[in-house]
């Protein structure tokens, strides 16, 4: 069964202060909190889920923030950056808004698109696209980022690579996407559609020095898979071909496969069903600590670990309930 993925399920990268990511993501950034667990391999670490109103897959932005952590360098073998798409005349509201809260930002332009680009608190590089074709997802409203303005998913992934074969490779044979042509110094590549949360681009930079994965750098990057059918197909296939692939890992709201590419960057293959309301109420995504059912026996232990964070209002039930019948009635 040839694999063909939609595109990209989420990017996972590994922060610091878990209260400062909170503020950043949620705030910063305006997105949704649509789920606070922890690390299912670690449960000593956060893991906090950030997306639009139900955490549609393609807008997720997942976060290890790890108090104290080694900040990580970035380079070769990893994603280094991630990019969310924005409607395309709101990069000027966004520049302002980053620069008053003390963001420094670059931006960019090529043929095709504009982009801003700045780091994250712990260093992680993130850009805002607004993609000329436009993004027809729905937006999160937040109080300090409108909806006209707010981010619509994920639009792309820089991968860094010191070779190109093997991992452009990867991307077409191994999960089907298709090169679409040169964008300034990277290949693209595209999935599904092509649009916003199907591209990812390829730098290639044969001199660079090797990244280090840890703080403020990407831990992987999750392409869809539509079901446990087709994801256990893929498997199959990945298998058949050489790739050593994981088990398939229940992540409670999809379930996952993990292999490196052979540039060195993690991916996952991750299922498009399940979802983040398995576990709580749509209105309440995020709001509680939610803990798989095999963790569960140690929730006091890991609770009382893990430093309080400060959700936003949004992710207050009633607070919930008037922005999203603000977001149903268009207002
Ligand atoms: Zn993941």
């Amino acid at each position: 069964m040839a694999i063909r993925t939609d595109g990209l399920h989420h990017v996972t990268a590994i922060g610091g202060n878990p209260r400062r990511n909170v503020d950043f993501y949620a705030r910063t950034l305006g997105l949704r909190l649509v789920k606070t667990t922890v690390n299912f391999d670690d449960p000593g670490v956060y893991h906090l889920y950030y997306g639009d109103a139900e955490g549609t897959p393609g807008t997720l932005m997942t976060l290890f923030p790890w108090e104290g952590v080694t900040p990580g360098r970035h380079g070769t073998g990893q994603a280094t950056t991630t990019s969310f798409s924005v409607p395309e005349l709101s990069l000027g509201w966004w520049e302002g808004h980053l620069t008053k809260l003390g963001l420094q930002t670059t931006r960019s332009a090529n043929l095709e698109e504009e982009a801003l680009t700045f780091l994250d608190p712990d260093g992680l590089r993130l850009s805002l696209v607004a993609h000329p074709q436009g993004d027809p997802r729905d937006p999160w409203d937040t109080p300090l980022v409108p909806a006209e303005h707010a981010i619509r998913g994920l639009h792309s992934v820089t991968m860094q690579v010191a070779k190109e074969d093997a991992s452009t490779d990867m991307l077409t044979d191994g999960l089907g996407l298709r090169y679409v042509g040169e964008h300034g110094d990277k290949l693209r590549f595209a999935a599904g559609d092509g649009g916003p949360g199907a591209l990812v681009d390829v730098l290639v930079t044969p001199n660079a020095p090797r990244g280090l994965v840890a703080g403020g750098t990407v831990h992987h990057v999750a392409w869809r898979a539509p079901d446990d059918a087709t994801q256990h197909a893929w498997r199959e296939e990945l298998l058949s071909k050489g790739v050593e692939v994981t088990e398939i890992l229940d992540r409670q709201y999809f379930h996952s496969i993990y292999f490196r590419e052979p540039g060195g960057t993690l991916f996952e293959v991750a299922t498009d069903d399940l979802g983040f309301s398995v576990d709580e109420p749509l209105l309440e995504l995020g709001r509680a600590l939610k803990l798989p059912p095999w963790l569960e026996p140690r929730r006091e232990q890991i609770q009382g670990a893990l430093p309080e964070l400060n959700l936003p209002d949004e992710n207050n039930p009633e607070v919930a309930e008037t922005l999203a019948n603000r977001q149903t009635q268009g207002v």
